[in-house]
């Protein structure tokens, strides 16, 4: 799995949910302003220090919302109902575009999902055949 911490949609408005226990952690309740920016592929959220932000300050809505910057959004390569990951690094929340990965080898080529969980091809295809080989073995052995 390539997913780090939880997925979330973006919604048509470009907002995205944050997490109440995470909300709390970082000091979101009382104080909703938050300091955005850009790390690479990574929007970093924190609590907004006004006198030191780094990016984009934005307020929390009343449901925990905040709303990804378009431009944000477009180098993501993010777009209404698209899943992102989020997870936290230090006093940060990170949001990544959700990428999935095969649970046995981590590959991201050619994904089947069985029960919420993803195998790629090939692995799907090692796994059919150990268990038709034990059944082979199995019926030989009657
Ligand atoms: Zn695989």
């Amino acid at each position: 799995m390539m997913i780090k911490g939880i997925v979330r949609r973006v919604d048509g408005l470009g907002r995205i949910v944050i997490p109440v226990e995470t909300r709390r952690m970082l000091g979101l309740k009382e104080d909703p302003y938050v300091d955005m920016y850009l790390d690479g592929q990574i929007i970093r959220i924190k609590l907004a220090v006004l006198v030191e932000t780094k990016g984009i300050v934005r307020r929390l809505d009343n449901l925990g919302r905040v709303t990804v910057p378009r431009e944000y959004r477009k180098l993501l390569h993010v777009a209404e109902g698209d899943e992102v990951d989020m997870y936290l690094e230090g006093n940060e929340v990170c949001i990544q575009k959700a990428v999935y990965g095969c649970g046995w080898c981590g590959s991201s080529k050619e994904l089947y999902e069985v029960n919420g969980h993803h195998i790629c091809k090939a692995c799907a295809y090692d796994v059919v055949d150990t268990v038709v080989r034990e059944k082979e073995k199995e019926s030989g052995r009657l």
